[in-house]
């Protein structure tokens, strides 16, 4: 069998036998659902009492002694009235009986607990083995304020020991290095209620993210694609031409201006539209590569935000290529080229690509659709990497490259994308004149290699565990004294090195020991260290982060370890 399908069964009966466990110990609950997620599965009911965190080893054990009795689960089709005498108690389950298209519905029963269900398990109880129950929370039927609370219990589940304590490990980790713990302690980036889903950035965190722009406008600018700057609000006939009136208009924020009603951008593309546009165009100019570091604004419910993996504002380091459609290939191989130089610098070595293809609300003909996709095929079957398709997962206005890459503890993120798209041409007419003189439709790439520049330095700070490479640290190199002697040679060593790093002193009176303890929690790669000696001799020592120490290096060695390291 598939080892998906096999997975699926798995969890799928590990929330019958959660139900199961919890009818013994809390009689008359009602179940509702209790459908597989990713990694294990949920059940969601009503229970006479209030089930905490503490509880759920009994359950768990309960669990595992109803897998010791190994019941066989037998599926079986009854009528809908038999359902209905059935559950009849239950009057969650009799709303699902009742939303059942078909006159029969599937029952499965192990042992004396009986479940309304559709089947896809394992043979029997006894093969449910490596799971745990994870977490209790309150949850509302259908997801809706009005209906009855529910509680929710979420448990994880596995083929085997090895991958369930994989799992245990990658979450205890995940939790350790949660970006938001590591934005506090680190000082980087606060969210405040004053601005639900709007990140303020702190200063050490915005020289983060300056670095992470640099490296990008460098790059940009080696192949020949010239920034803009365009406005973070436009008027909602511009949105209306773009189409993101009609398709996006719940995740835009409105206002007016005088009587017009404006947008705060959702996309920064019709920026660059609008610029293109602002006089004919040769075919000599294209292809055109346009970039900007647009900040966006998106509505996202406020139950989903998260730090600043899911935010409500955020910059996309956006760029727009207009060209011919000949010429489209061979920018996207490009594009391709970019985001793997840039992930490489990173850090990032497991990448996982696809590309997404005809949604069900496309704009746009199948014919144009399916020459895009070409084209995405084509330079991804020169890249050399492997990719997946993603079937109907592209946006409403063209196809798409989305490109995954995996941290450190093992997830996956999604961030860069490539994405052709042949509607907002149409929309905004843009056109070039061609060799014949004629004027003629250009093509449009839109891609974004960090994608959120706030995400990605989020998924950085996780993925290095707060540890940032040299060139990424906010304070590179701090020098720290024995005794205020040293002052004096400190500052003008400080002063000599600014040039090549982002370097400060430590000037408080605290012990050494302190000072060392203060640079590493604050994850500084490097601490110059100058004593007695180190000014008699007119040396450095070098102390990193992991503690390891060079002695006796001279000023021209500092500087030309900085250069090598950070090019
Ligand atoms: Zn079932
Ligand atoms: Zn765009």
């Amino acid at each position: 069998m598939d080892k998906h399908v096999e997975l699926e069964h798995l969890r799928h009966s590990a929330a019958h036998l959660l139900a199961h466990a919890i009818s013994e110990l809390y009689p008359n609950t009602r179940f509702t659902i209790g459908p597989t997620t990713d990694t294990g599965f949920f059940y969601d009911f009503l229970a006479q009492t209030t089930i905490r965190e503490e509880d759920l080893p009994a359950i768990e054990e309960r669990m595992r002694q109803i897998a010791s009795e190994n019941f066989p689960i037998i599926q079986s089709c009854v009528s809908k009235e038999e359902a209905r005498r059935i559950f009849k108690d239950n009057p969650f389950k009799l709303e699902l009986i009742n939303d059942i298209q078909d006159a029969e519905v599937g029952l499965s029963t192990q042992g004396s607990f009986v479940d309304l269900c559709r089947g896809g398990h394992v043979a029997s109880t006894g093969q449910i083995q490596h799971f745990k129950l994870i977490s209790v929370s309150g949850v509302y039927w259908r997801g809706d304020k009005e209906n009855p609370q529910l509680q929710r219990i979420t448990g994880i589940a596995f083929l085997s020991q090895a991958e369930l304590d994989q799992y245990l490990h990658q979450r205890e980790e995940a939790l350790k290095y949660d970006h938001r713990k590591l934005g506090k302690e680190l000082d980087l980036f606060s969210l405040l209620p004053e601005g639900i889903g709007f990140p303020f950035i702190h200063p050490k965190g915005n020289l983060i993210l300056n670095t992470l722009k640099n490296f990008m406008r460098q790059l940009l600018y080696e192949n020949d694609y010239q920034e803009v700057a365009t406005p973070i609000m436009l008027n909602a006939d511009l949105w209306r031409r773009s189409g993101h009136y009609s398709y996006y208009k719940e995740n835009m924020y409105f206002s007016h201006i005088d009587e017009t009603e404006y947008a705060i951008r959702p996309m920064n593309c019709p920026g660059a539209f609008l610029i293109y546009n602002t006089r004919p165009r040769s075919y000599r100019e294209l292809p055109m590569r346009i970039s900007e570091f647009g900040y966006v604004h998106r509505h996202e419910l406020s139950g989903v935000l998260h730090g600043l993996m899911r935010v409500r504002a955020f910059t996309i380091d956006d760029a727009h290529i207009i060209c011919q459609l000949n010429q489209m290939e061979q920018e996207i191989t490009n594009v391709l080229k970019l985001i793997f130089i840039t992930l490489a610098k990173t850090g990032f070595e497991n990448i996982k690509i696809g590309l997404a293809t005809r949604p069900a609300n496309a704009m746009g003909s199948v014919e144009v659709w399916e020459i895009a996709i070409n084209a995405l095929k084509q330079a991804l079957e020169k890249s050399g990497h492997s990719y997946t398709i993603k079937e109907g997962d592209g946006a409403f206005y063209g196809p798409k490259i989305e490109i995954g890459i995996q941290d450190s503890i093992g997830r996956t993120w999604q961030c860069s994308t490539v994405q052709v798209d042949f509607v907002q041409p149409e929309n905004f007419d843009l056109t070039c004149i061609n060799s014949s003189g004629q004027k003629e439709r250009v093509v449009v790439v839109h891609h974004a290699i960090f994608g959120s520049l706030e995400r990605f330095f989020a998924i950085l700070l996780e993925h290095y565990k707060g540890k940032l490479p040299l060139w990424l640290s906010p304070i590179q190199t701090r020098i720290m004294t024995i005794t205020d002697q040293e002052l004096p040679y400190a500052r003008n060593l400080r002063d000599q090195l600014k040039k090549y790093l982002r370097i400060d002193i430590e000037e408080s009176s605290d012990p050494i020991s302190a000072k060392i303890k203060k640079a590493q929690i604050e994850q500084i790669p490097w601490m110059l260290v100058i004593g007695k000696k180190e000014v008699e001799n007119n040396t450095i020592t070098l102390r990193h982060r992991d503690g390891t120490q060079e002695f006796g290096l001279t000023l021209a060695e500092i500087i030309e370890r900085a250069q090598k390291e950070l090019t």
